[in-house]
């Protein structure tokens, strides 16, 4: 007789992680694959990690998570090609525990998260991956993965593999993915002494700061960067729309982009002397809600980036990943618990969940998001400029009267966008995010 388990979660990711865990530590029989070397060997990414949605899933996460530096501080810097104009928020409020925010070394985080998936009682087999989905009519009833002696059967399977779905695809759940959904992000990671990142940075020992950036940085593409203090090193990365790549007569290319960003006058003397360790690219699920494909069916449930859950506007995809994958894994647990059938009709209890809860709420929040930026470029080309060069306007003394310099700042900004044009990309802004 075949072996059955009660879950099969494809992919040991943040999403397949918080699935496998929650219901493993439920004393569920959990299978989980993963097609890399060890969990996180394929995310090598630093990041930041939203404490919420982990502390949900293990409360003590704290005790030995590998968790670089808690943040303090956040900027947001819009930039041009000499300068920046942003914002600071730094508090002391951040400084006392429970912190709220980390950067981590996906790497590691993952390698830490598994050990505590297994630790609960589920079963990780790594560098296999999984080939297809086992259907029985329209029910999923397990996997065929390119090891394992073929097939593994199960009650339901979590997909939880990541952006670039090709099972949910083959299977056709998924619609093929557009590059207008989705970005591409190149990140490095470079290494500096402590000491050095806390004088550049004006933080002490394990505090942290992160700096988002966008503007003329991304070219006029639909895009952002971002600067991240981990212990030891500095991640630096920037990301922009796929279809923008393509459709770029520069044809710019992520890595020229990155270069562009750690030679700009703001930023080099941040990362200065760094010495690159790694580097990584890989794409980012931002189609938004209307992107959001169908999250379950019979004997199958979509967690994390494989169902496109990440908030871009405000950089947030781990938390909505890990949040997916725990309400998934609470889901199995009610129906075994009620003794129902993972079908379709009773796995709807997981689309409910995900609706009740912050994932799918800030995704409808932002749902014109995507088709504004789309349609807007001037977002990340002339307002830019035109906010760097007002800047430089009101804060140059130089004799001219200031009455003189609103004048010719908002001259500058009619001249650029017509006034049509300025009120109408106001209003889209403000309808983008009410
Ligand atoms: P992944 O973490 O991608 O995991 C999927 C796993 O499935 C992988 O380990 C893969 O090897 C495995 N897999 C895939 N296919 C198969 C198969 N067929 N068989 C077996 N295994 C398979 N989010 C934040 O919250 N904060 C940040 O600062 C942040 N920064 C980011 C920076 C960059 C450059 C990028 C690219 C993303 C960032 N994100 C951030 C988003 C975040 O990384 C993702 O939302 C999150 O990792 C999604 O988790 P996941 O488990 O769904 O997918």
């Amino acid at each position: 007789k075949k072996e059955k388990f009660d879950a099969i979660v494809v992919g040991a990711g943040a999403s397949g992680n918080a699935a496998a865990y929650t219901m493993a530590k439920a004393g569920l029989k959990v299978l989980q694959i993963e097609r890399g070397e060890y969990p996180g060997s394929k995310n090598v990414q630093g990041a930041i990690l939203y404490s919420d949605a982990l502390e949900k899933i293990i409360p003590d996460f704290r005790e030995d998570a590998p968790l670089e530096r808690h943040i303090i501080e956040q900027r947001m810097w819009v930039m041009d090609d000499e300068s920046f104009i942003g914002t600071h928020y730094r508090s002391d409020d951040y400084n006392k525990p429970p912190y709220n925010r980390y950067t981590i070394i996906r790497a590691q985080f993952d390698k830490w998260f598994s050990s505590k998936v297994r630790e609960a009682g589920a079963l990780l087999i790594c560098e296999t991956t999984v080939d297809e989905l086992l259907l029985d009519g329209d029910r999923v009833v397990g996997v065929r993965s390119d090891r394992l002696g073929g097939e593994v059967f199960a009650d339901v399977v979590v997909l939880a593999d990541g952006v670039n779905s090709t099972l949910a695809r083959k299977a056709g759940f998924h619609p093929e993915l557009e590059a207008k959904n989705v970005a591409l992000a190149v990140k490095e990671i470079l290494f500096l002494p402590e000491e050095v990142i806390q004088a550049r940075f004006n933080i002490k020992e394990e505090e942290g700061v992160v700096i988002e950036l966008m503007g003329k940085v991304t070219e006029g593409m639909v895009g952002t960067g971002f600067l991240y203090t981990n212990k030891d090193s500095l991640t630096i990365g920037i990301g922009c729309l796929l279809s923008d790549f393509k459709d770029n007569p520069k044809r710019t290319s992520p890595y020229a982009l990155l270069e562009k960003l750690k030679a700009h006058p703001s930023i080099a003397p941040l990362i200065e002397g760094g010495e690159m360790k790694e580097y990584a690219a890989h794409l980012i699920p931002e189609g938004g809600f209307k992107a959001v494909p169908k999250l379950y069916g019979n004997g199958w449930m979509i967690v994390g980036d494989s169902g496109g859950f990440v908030n871009a506007v405000h950089r947030e995809g781990s938390n909505l990943a890990m949040t997916s994958g725990r309400l998934a894994g609470e889901t199995v647990i009610a129906l075994k618990e009620g003794g129902k059938e993972p079908t379709a009709a009773n796995l709807k209890l997981y689309k409910d969940k995900m609706d009740e809860s912050f994932v799918m709420k800030d995704l409808k929040k932002y749902r014109d998001m995507p088709d504004v930026l789309h349609t807007t470029p001037q977002f990340f080309t002339t307002y830019p400029e035109l906010l760097n060069r007002a800047a430089k306007t009101f804060f140059t003394v130089d004799g001219v009267d200031k009455k003189a310099k609103e004048r010719e700042i908002l001259g500058s900004f009619r001249s650029a966008r017509r006034l049509t044009g300025l009120v109408s990309d106001a209003f889209k802004f403000w309808r983008a995010f009410r």
